[in-house]
This record gives structure tokens, sequence and C-alpha cells, in this order.
């Protein structure tokens, strides 16, 4: 029998727009390239694996991905709920989060 994954974790984008000391993205620490996720890469494991509930953070600021609202767009459209977590730096994250706030269910706005 096979089992797939509900909840999935993405990392839109491992770039920020702040400097936080303790934080490896902001440091400078990281030791990967910046880079942003593929949005058909994104869209294929949706389909694939139909998940309950889509997050969006770890190492960078989610709301810096040029496609991030279709990236909530879509997980929606295929039933999942969604969560982000943000600095809120993106002077626009909050106007345009209450105006999609059918797609995203929680929005956590945590500048460390
Ligand atoms: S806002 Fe978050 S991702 Fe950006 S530097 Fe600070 S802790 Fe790291």
């Amino acid at each position: 029998m096979q089992s797939l994954p509900r909840n999935l974790w993405f990392e839109p984008t491992n770039t920020c727009n702040a400097k936080c000391p303790l934080c490896p993205t902001g440091s400078g620490q990281l030791s990967c390239s910046p880079a942003c996720l593929d949005i058909g890469f994104y869209k294929r494991v949706i389909d694939e694996v139909q998940p309950r509930t889509v997050h969006f953070w770890n190492d960078g600021e989610p709301f810096l991905h040029p496609h991030i609202f279709e990236m909530f767009r879509y997980a929606a459209d295929c039933g999942a709920v969604t969560y982000a977590s943000t600095n809120g730096f993106v002077f626009y994250v909050c106007k345009v989060a209450l105006k999609t706030s059918f797609m995203i269910r929680r929005l956590n706005v945590e500048p460390r």
C-alpha cells in the first residue's frame, strides 16, 4: 500500500531582504547558491501528492519568489490549506494577503 505525505513544506527561495544575524541566510552563511523554486516542479509535486496542507517557509523570505501567489492559488485550487511565514518587510504582502486570504489560512509575520 502506497502512502504519500499529507503535509508539504516548500522553500520558495533561499534569499531574503533581511539580515538577521542568527539566521544562516541573513548572515550569509548558507552554503548553497541563491535560487528560486521552479514553479513547474512545484506544480508536479502538488499534482502527484495532492497534499492537505502546503507550508511556505524555511531559509528565505517566501514572498520574494516572483510566482508566490500563483503557488498559493495552485495549492488552494487543489484543495490544500496554505500557510506561510514572512518577515513582513515586503510592504505590499499584508495588503495582498488580505485580498487573497481565501488562499492563505495562516500568515505568520515574524521579523527576528
Ligand atoms: S527574515 Fe527570516 S529568513 Fe530573513 S534573514 Fe531573518 S530569519 Fe533569516
